[in-house]
């Protein structure tokens, strides 16, 4: 395809080009895949997550400059989990990232996750290896930790880096939201502000409640983005979980998670889509819901004779 030519020598027009045809779900998609294929995996990417306002677009710029200084390259996604139409969170990202728009080392895309194609994080899931195939050295997703959706875009990184504030209140609460759990860093921001030790203390105290792995325990660090103050000692932990990935042959592991989580996440997807179809189409399972929906039926033994019947399951599935 000569889009993805131009785009693997290097054309930025034809990579912001591509990204749009795997984001509107085109029909060219598979084949963009195969022919970027053999030039991926070289990108390191970082995901942060973390209640919206904590700081991420800030930090994330911080983190740029400091990776533009070694002069390798960043692609930036930031996911904008809300309607398509708010546009809010979008436009607050270009404001704070403008210093990086003129930079052709830097390249940065918004995304609205729920848009009318659906926003599926496969969808984000590609235009990481469009971004990794055009070469960038790393590639840093921004995105709410809101729901299921944004959680597995976010545990597709190499490195989690979960943010919270000082007032983002109990860290129970991100306990229970499943972020201490996918994080490989945790980052208290907005550490100007009172309660940043007692944040600090708490997360320590969950985290050796549920230590993670013996090869990694992610660290508590302080940051000011806004200040620019704990961004490098950041970096420097990102660059620590990367080197302890790679020297424990961990790094290779998740990636063939990922490979593996990315297609039959694919299927699940297109299997869940044809369901709903079903509902609104085929005879023989909506008189399956109609006895279902009236209690003529219970939802076990209907389930049961749909799973056991082969012909049913196939013709559906066709
Ligand atoms: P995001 O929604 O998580 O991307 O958060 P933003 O990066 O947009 O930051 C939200 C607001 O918090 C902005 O007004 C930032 O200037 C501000 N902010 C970011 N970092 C800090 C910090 O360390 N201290 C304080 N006081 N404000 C900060």
């Amino acid at each position: 395809m000569e889009l993805v030519k131009r785009m693997l020598s290097g054309d930025s027009q034809s990579l912001a080009r591509l990204i749009t045809l795997v984001e509107t779900g085109n029909d060219e998609v598979s084949q963009i895949m195969r022919e970027v294929q053999p030039y991926l995996r070289k990108a390191y990417v970082i995901g942060f997550t973390g209640p919206p306002g904590s700081g991420k677009s800030t930090l994330v710029d911080k983190l740029t400059t400091l990776i533009r200084k070694e002069d390798l390259s960043v692609g930036i996604i930031a996911v904008d989990p809300s309607s398509a139409f708010t546009g809010g969170a979008v436009l607050g990202d270009r404001i704070r990232m403008q210093q990086h728009y003129l930079d052709e080392g830097v390249f940065i895309r918004s995304m609205a996750l729920r848009t009318s194609h659906g926003g599926l994080p496969h969808t984000v899931g590609g235009v990481i290896k469009l971004m990794d195939a055009f070469g960038k050295d790393f590639i840093l997703v921004e995105t709410v930790g809101v729901g299921q959706t944004e959680l597995d875009i976010i545990k597709n990184s190499d490195t989690v880096t979960v943010l919270l504030t000082p007032e983002a209140g109990d860290p129970i609460q991100a306990l229970k939201a499943g972020l201490l759990e996918i994080a490989d860093i945790l980052v208290v921001n907005k550490a100007d502000r009172e309660g940043t030790n007692d944040m600090v203390t708490s997360l320590m105290t969950l985290l050796n409640y549920h230590p993670r792995t013996s090869w990694w325990q992610p660290p508590v660090l302080t940051t000011q983005a806004v200040n620019n103050i704990g961004s490098e000692e950041l970096y420097q932990a990102i660059k620590k979980h990367k080197q302890t990935l790679e020297e424990t042959g961990k790094l290779e592991e998740r990636r063939r998670e990922q490979r593996r989580g990315e297609l039959l996440k694919m299927i699940m997807e297109s299997i869940s889509s044809r369901l709903n179809e079903l509902v609104a189409e085929d005879g023989d399972f909506l008189s399956y819901l109609v006895k279902v929906e009236q209690g003529d039926m219970d939802a076990y033994s209907a389930y049961k004779e749909i799973m056991n019947n082969r012909t049913l399951v196939k013709k559906w599935l066709s």
